[in-house]
């Protein structure tokens, strides 16, 4: 769909008066006096992820260990219970997600279940952009297998800002015992075609997973239409669970029976959990990957914030963050763009092929970020020249974006960044 803006208040203000999600935006704790475009570091907190927190805080004063199995969800099993409320949102069966862990330990357990290097097939696949923490996972997990990272992890060069799919494709050779990529780029934005890219691991007999914090909550996903082997990604960017909240994790159940690669009592067989037997048996669910107790004040947010998210729903969500990043893009050429300005896009122009943020790119970005929060504007800055740009679906408005391109004007106009030290 093509959309028609101008670069006039007025626009924006019938985009907003427009906007089939602008009643979200009242159901968010929006901190005063800013606006805030760094949903996709921390999204903002939901009144109802608020109370959620609230009743399990209520529910441990009142009702102590009796909460694991008399809360209003009990916490025994509020790890499945919250992967079934979000298996909607990632195409998933509602036994394919847990909430458990946190990404990278995710990340973790799932590399170690599927990476067994054998023969020829001895290596993973990644590549250069990758968000780094899943490099520094992938190298550990390669140590453990006494391998060496140097020979045995490849890093698929990019070609600039992107990953080029094809060029993915040809790395996916027969000494690669699995492929490891993120969703969407974290600098850039770009939203990698997972439909294919795991369509093509498999011809080629490699599993594959994605770390997809950058992209659910803000695109629909389909992994098992994808088939997909399996997935984590975190709660607090688009998911508005809250700081270093419970992540989630995906495992395709044609996989349920495989050996979890770290084990722990909580994903034990759930009815058999308190036999206490020393010899493990996994559950045959996503819930099978848990390790430790459920981490309950850490998921408690998640319950309210899901009900927000799919209240809006997935595909109108989408539809929004697709309209507003192209708005912000319109905005960005027609007034930011050559002389003096010189700002530039760094995000996919074809919408399909990002996620929910604009890249904004200039060689002052740090200062010009510095200077944007001293008007109250929140972003975050990417060394060494990008301005990460997240106008959320859920709570940005079309005029905030227009008043931010307005204030990029004026910092540059009036020299304003130029106040603040490199
Ligand atoms: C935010 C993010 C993470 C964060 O990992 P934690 O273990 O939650 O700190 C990991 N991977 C990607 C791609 C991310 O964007």
């Amino acid at each position: 769909m093509k959309h028609i803006f101008t670069i006039d208040e007025d626009c924006a203000k019938q985009l907003d008066a427009k906007d089939p999600l602008a009643n979200f935006r009242s159901r968010f704790c929006i901190p005063v006096n800013t606006i805030y475009l760094d949903g996709n570091s921390l999204g903002l907190l939901p009144m109802d992820a608020e109370e959620s927190l609230l009743r399990v805080i209520n529910e441990w004063k009142t009702l102590g260990i009796q909460g694991w199995f008399e809360g209003e969800r009990p916490w025994w099993h509020f790890g499945e219970d919250l992967g079934e409320k979000a298996a909607s949102l990632v195409g998933a069966d509602p036994s394919e997600v847990a909430a458990t862990g946190t990404t990278t330990v995710n990340l973790h357990s799932l590399v170690s279940t599927f990476y067994h290097p054998n023969g020829k097939r001895t290596k993973i696949l990644a590549d250069t952009l990758d968000f780094p923490t899943d490099i520094y996972a992938l190298q550990s997990q390669i140590k453990l297998k006494g391998l060496n990272p140097d020979q045995h992890l490849v890093l698929v060069p990019p070609n600039g800002r992107f990953l080029e799919e094809k060029k993915i494709i040809d790395y996916m050779t027969d000494e690669m015992a699995l492929v490891m990529l993120p969703s969407a780029l974290y600098r850039s934005g770009q939203l990698l075609d997972m439909a294919y890219l795991t369509e093509e691991a498999h011809e080629r007999g490699i599993p594959i997973g994605f770390d997809c914090c950058h992209s659910v909550g803000a695109v629909p996903h389909y992994f098992d239409d994808w088939g997909v082997d399996f997935a984590v990604w975190c709660s607090y960017k688009y998911l508005n669970s809250g700081p270093g909240g419970t992540a989630f994790l995906y495992i395709n159940k044609k996989h349920f029976h495989k050996e979890p690669g770290l084990t722990g009592w909580f994903g034990y067989v759930k009815e058999k959990q308190f036999d206490m037997l020393l010899e493990f048996e996994h559950a045959k669910s996503a819930g099978g990957w848990q390790m430790s107790s459920s981490n309950i004040l850490c998921s408690a947010p998640i319950e309210g914030a899901l009900e927000v998210t799919l209240e809006a729903g997935i595909h109108r969500i989408r539809e929004k963050s697709i309209k507003i990043t192209s708005y912000l893009i319109f905005l960005i050429d027609q007034l930011l763009s050559g002389d003096p300005y010189n700002f530039e896009v760094g995000t996919p122009r074809n919408p399909d092929r990002r996620t929910g943020h604009v890249a904004i790119e200039h060689d002052e970005a740090f200062r010009i970020s510095e200077a944007l929060k001293t008007r109250g504007v929140i972003t975050d800055f990417r060394p060494p020249n990008i301005i990460r740009v997240a106008p959320v679906a859920l709570y940005n408005t079309y005029h905030e974006v227009w008043q931010i391109v307005q204030f990029l004007q004026e910092i540059i106009d009036q020299q304003e960044y130029q106040k603040f030290s490199k």
